[in-house]
């Protein structure tokens, strides 16, 4: 039995999650005739507080339809240079939509410093792309943003005429987290994203929410980019039962993480270690990660090496007490 700590997306859906895919009622969603999806779709729109709903294959996609509904050819969008809509999207939104990132450095909290971002700003002229959008993203490396920052944020990026889309890939972790509903979280941007199929545990697809026009042109690139499914019912209906079932025990992984933190505190090798929501990081002498990966390997447990500059770790469905307490064993049985 491996211990799988790679990412949250690695979760495989419950019987029951089954059970109710298999039980869905279903139609040709791209007729508009799957009113499964509808649901889904009605269902976080509603809960978000946005006025329609799209469901898509991947979180990807949902943050590249939003881009594109966005943002015109020659527009570009404000990001973080760590951000996965700048850096883990194979570069999307300029190959596919000729939209430019403006990548900004992250303060250490994930926050983008709005007088960096200012800075960025095009003027007017022939010269420059056509500042359009502020892209933010929450969690940020398993930190919830300060909602302060975000509602001061996304009203400079009005004040100047810009949109503002939330890559909200674990909006859930960071609401569980702050203690705040994910409605709240999700008031200040346009529209947003969110992943069914990371803690949640849903085997596909995400959910971009915005104004019904920009749901609309979002469906439209939907349609150009492949994710026009059919009867995808089936996999809405994972969305719906993981919605009803998985949403408040993410503090449970929650929980983990914290204990696998202090599981691998002294273990040798190890220089630093941070936790937020389901996410530990750590620091591991560059020379020694190849020793430490096939030792993990060794003993059934695996980790994320070589995505960040950190290793990291990430709890999930799948994840019990048990494998917590092995998983870190492991760690401290690495040898000096
Ligand atoms: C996982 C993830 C996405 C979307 O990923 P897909 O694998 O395409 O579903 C987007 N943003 C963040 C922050 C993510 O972690």
């Amino acid at each position: 039995m491996i211990i799988d700590l790679r990412s949250d997306t690695v979760t495989r859906p419950t019987a029951a999650m089954r059970a109710a895919m298999a039980a869905a009622e279903v139609g040709d969603d791209v007729y508009g005739e799957d009113p499964t999806v509808a649901r889904l779709e009605r269902r976080l729109a509603d809960d978000l507080g946005f006025e329609a709903g799209l469901f898509v294959p991947s979180g990807t996609q949902g943050n590249l339809c939003a881009l594109l509904a966005h943002c015109q050819r020659g527009d570009e969008y404000l990001v973080g240079m760590e951000a996965h809509t700048y850096k883990f999207e194979g570069g999307g939104a300029a190959v596919l939509g000729s939209i430019q990132p403006q990548p900004i450095p992250h303060a250490p909290d994930g926050t983008l410093p709005l007088d960096a971002l200012a800075k960025a700003v095009k003027p007017d002229d022939p010269h420059f792309a056509r500042t359009r959008l502020l892209a933010l993203e929450n969690t940020w490396h398993g930190r919830a943003l300060p909602q302060d920052y975000v509602v001061e944020a996304a009203a400079w990026a009005r004040s100047r005429g810009f949109g503002v889309h939330l890559d909200g890939a674990r909006l859930f972790n960071a609401a569980v987290a702050s203690g705040r509903p994910a409605r709240e979280l999700a008031a200040p941007f346009d529209s947003v994203s969110v992943c069914l199929s990371k803690g949640l545990g849903a085997p596909v697809g995400s959910v971009l929410v915005g104004s019904a026009a920009a749901i609309r042109s979002a469906k439209r690139w939907r349609k150009m980019l492949g994710g026009g499914l059919r009867q995808s019912g089936l996999l809405a209906a994972a969305g719906l039962y993981a919605l009803d079932h998985h949403v408040e025990r993410l503090a449970d992984d929650h929980a983990r993480a914290a204990r696998l933190a202090e599981g691998l505190r002294g273990a040798a090798g190890i220089t630093a270690v941070a936790q937020h929501t389901n996410m530990v990081f750590i620091d591991v002498d560059a020379g020694r990660l190849r020793a430490l990966d096939e030792h993990l390997r060794a003993h059934g447990v695996r980790a994320s090496i070589g995505y960040l500059p950190t290793v990291r770790l990430v709890t999930h469905l799948d994840i019990d007490d048990a494998a917590i307490e092995r998983a870190a064993e492991v760690f401290r049985a690495f040898p000096s």
